[in-house]
C-alpha cells in the first residue's frame, strides 16, 4: 500500500477525492449580527418589500410631476408649498394640483405626489410658495416600494458566504434572529512524528522540534471558518495513529494529519487512513511541489488529508485541498483566491506535469510589478513569513524565464 499509488495534477486529485466526500455539516440558527462569514444553508426569501413605502432620494419639494411639465429658468413653475413630511412620518397633509411639500432625503411621500424636485432647482418666490425652474418625471427621485427588494424574492442563496453588507439586507427586512446557516465543520488534526515536541515546550532537547503545523493549519482552518480540535502529537507507532483517527471520527467532519506520509517504513499516516473506512486512500502523491506526498482519503464519506511534514509543504498543500474540502463540507463555493499578475525576477524552473508553489516577495520596479523569490532553502517557515503570496507555476508550464509575467496567489 504506502507506495506512490499514481501521482496525480492536483485538480484532478481533488475533483477525486471529493467526489467521494458525500459528508456535509448540519445547520444551525444564528443571529444575523453573528452570521459574517458563516454560510447560508438554505436561501432567504424577503418577508417583505424594501423599501416599505415610497422613499424621497434627494432634498426638495414632493410635487405631482405634471404640475412641472415645461418649467425653465425663465418661465418657472409655481407652486403653493403646503407642509413638510417630518422624517419617519406619513405626511399629514394631502397634496393639490399646483401644490408642494418639503420633503428629506428618505422622507415618504404624500399618496399624491410622484416626484422630487430637488431643492437647488426650485427658489422661494414669496412666502408659501416656490418657483421651479425643472421639470421632473413621474417617479424621479423617488425610490418605489420594494424597488430594492420585492418580498418573495431571494436575498441570499444557499451557499452563499455571508459578507458585512448581507447582514445589512438582513437586517433591513427585518430578518434579525434566525439565519439558517451551516454549522462550523470540526477539523480535527494531529501532528505525527517523536521529534516533535508541544509548541508551548521552552526548552528543546536535542533532536526535538516544536509542532508548528497544528498551529499553522489550524490558523487556516479557523480562517475558513471552521471549529479546531487539537488531537496533538502522535507518535511514530505502528496502530497510534489508527486509534487516534478512529476515536475522532465520530465527532470529526475533517481529518487531518501531518508528517509521515512520505515512502519509508516510518510512514504511517498512509496505513492509518487506509484502515480508518472504506474507500480509504484515493489519493497518495500529487502532481505539485512543495507537496507530492499528500495523502487524500475518505471514511465513511468524510474526508482525511494527510499533509507532507514539512511546514511549507503542509501550509500550501492544505491551501490547495485543505480549504477547498472545508467549503464543499459546508456546500459553498470555494472561496476565491485572489491573484496578481507579476514579472518573475529570475528564472524558477519547473517541470511539464507538475504545479510549482514558489514563494514570493512582490515588489515595485519602473512602474510593473516583480515577483522575487524568498531566498533560502525551501521548506522553512520563514521563507513563507517573508513572502507576500505564491508564485504559481501551471502544470503544463517547464518554468518561468527571467522576465516573464506570473500570477501570485496573495497571502489575505
Ligand atoms: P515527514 O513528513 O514525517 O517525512 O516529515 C518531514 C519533515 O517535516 C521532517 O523534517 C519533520 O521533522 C518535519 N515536521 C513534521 N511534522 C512537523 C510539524 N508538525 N511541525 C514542524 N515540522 C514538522
Ligand atoms: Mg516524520
Amino acid at each position: 500500500m504506502p507506495e506512490f499509488l499514481q501521482v496525480l495534477p492536483p485538480d484532478a486529485a481533488r475533483a477525486r477525492w471529493l467526489d467521494a466526500v458525500t459528508h456535509r455539516v448540519n445547520e444551525e440558527n444564528v443571529r444575523a449580527e453573528d452570521a459574517l462569514g458563516r454560510v447560508i444553508a438554505r436561501a432567504l426569501a424577503s418577508p417583505e418589500p424594501l423599501p416599505a413605502f415610497r422613499r424621497a432620494t434627494v432634498d426638495g419639494y414632493a410635487v405631482r410631476a405634471a404640475d412641472t411639465f415645461g418649467a425653465t429658468d425663465a418661465l418657472p413653475a409655481y407652486l403653493r408649498v403646503v407642509g413638510e413630511v417630518r422624517m419617519g412620518e406619513r405626511a399629514s397633509v394631502a397634496l393639490r394640483t399646483g401644490e408642494a411639500v418639503l420633503i428629506h432625503t428618505g422622507g415618504m411621500l404624500p399618496d399624491a405626489a410622484d416626484a422630487v424636485v430637488m431643492i437647488e432647482h426650485t427658489q422661494e418666490f414669496t412666502p408659501g410658495e416656490i418657483e421651479v425652474m425643472r421639470p421632473v418625471a413621474p417617479g424621479e427621485n423617488v425610490v418605489q416600494v420594494g424597488e430594492d427588494v420585492m418580498p418573495g424574492a431571494v436575498i441570499l442563496p444557499a451557499g452563499r458566504r455571508v459578507m458585512p453588507q448581507d447582514i445589512g439586507g438582513l437586517l433591513a427586512v427585518g430578518v434579525a434572529g434566525d439565519v439558517p446557516v451551516m454549522c462550523r465543520p470540526r477539523v480535527h488534526i494531529f501532528s505525527t512524528g517523536d521529534e516533535l515536541v508541544p509548541p508551548e515546550t521552552g526548552t528543546l532537547g536535542p533532536g526535538q522540534i516544536r509542532d508548528i503545523n497544528s498551529g499553522t493549519i489550524g490558523a487556516l482552518c479557523r480562517r475558513a471558518g471552521a471549529e479546531v480540535i487539537h488531537g496533538g502529537i502522535i507518535p511514530d507507532q505502528p496502530g497510534a495513529l489508527l486509534v487516534a483517527l478512529e476515536t475522532a471520527l465520530p465527532r470529526a467532519d475533517l481529518l487531518v494529519v501531518t508528517a509521515g506520509s512520505s515512502v519509508s517504513v516510518r510512514d504511517l499516516t498512509a496505513d492509518a487512513i487506509d484502515r480508518l473506512g472504506e474507500p480509504g486512500v484515493l489519493v497518495h502523491g500529487v502532481a505539485a511541489r512543495p507537496g507530492k506526498p499528500t495523502i487524500l482519503g475518505a471514511a465513511g464519506g468524510k474526508p482525511v488529508i494527510g499533509l507532507p511534514g514539512n511546514p511549507v509543504s503542509a501550509f500550501v498543500m492544505f491551501t490547495l485541498f485543505g480549504l477547498p474540502a472545508i467549503a464543499h463540507l459546508l456546500g459553498a463555493a470555494a472561496s476565491p483566491q485572489i491573484a496578481v499578475p507579476a514579472r518573475v525576477s529570475r528564472n524558477i524552473p519547473s517541470s511539464a506535469g507538475r504545479e510549482d508553489y514558489v514563494p514570493v516577495r512582490l515588489v515595485q520596479r519602473d512602474g510593473e510589478q516583480w515577483a522575487e523569490p524568498v531566498l533560502g532553502k525551501s521548506n522553512l517557515i520563514f521563507t513563507l513569513i517573508g513572502a507576500d503570496g505564491l508564485l504559481r507555476v501551471a502544470l503544463d508550464a517547464t518554468g518561468l524565464r527571467e522576465g516573464a509575467w506570473g500570477e501570485v496567489i496573495l497571502f489575505v
